[in-house]
């Protein structure tokens, strides 16, 4: 019996450089092949690529996605929020009527091309959680 190799199978991928992981992200494709789609709902992953057959099993983006479009549209909008009460100081209905549709486009129209960017880059870079590795006793 073979001992499991501490690297998964994803890491040893020789066809890992061939697709940009911006350009697969972006588009939210395969982060090997670029061509096979990565979710199967708004934000479900499909197990693996209809394409080339690359477990996704792998993946594992966390709250990654989320706490950067948070940082980002909070930004945005608190930014905006205050510069058009300090300037023209309307009443708050108009601050409800700006915000909430800002909020609601910059958080859910980015999400999705940001957790396959995070996939993309997860894959590029081999990231993985940290595991022992036996070492031979001198
Ligand atoms: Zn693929």
């Amino acid at each position: 019996m073979t001992e499991p190799s501490p690297v998964p199978a994803v890491q040893n991928d020789p066809d890992r450089q061939k697709v940009s992981p911006f350009v697969a992200g972006l588009t939210c494709r395969c982060p090997r092949c670029g061509k096979g789609k990565l979710f199967s709902g708004f934000l479900s992953l499909k197990p693996r690529c209809e394409n080339c057959g690359l477990d996704y099993a792998f993946i594992d983006s966390g709250d990654g996605p989320a706490v950067f479009i948070i940082m980002i549209a909070g930004f945005i909008v608190v930014s905006a929020a205050l510069v058009v009460e300090v300037k023209y100081q309307p009443p708050f209905w108009v601050h409800a009527m700006l915000w909430l549709p800002l909020i609601a486009v910059t958080t859910l129209l980015p999400l999705r091309p940001m957790k396959a960017l995070l996939i993309a880059l997860q894959y590029h870079h081999r990231a993985a959680e940290g595991q022992l590795v036996k070492r031979n006793p001198q």
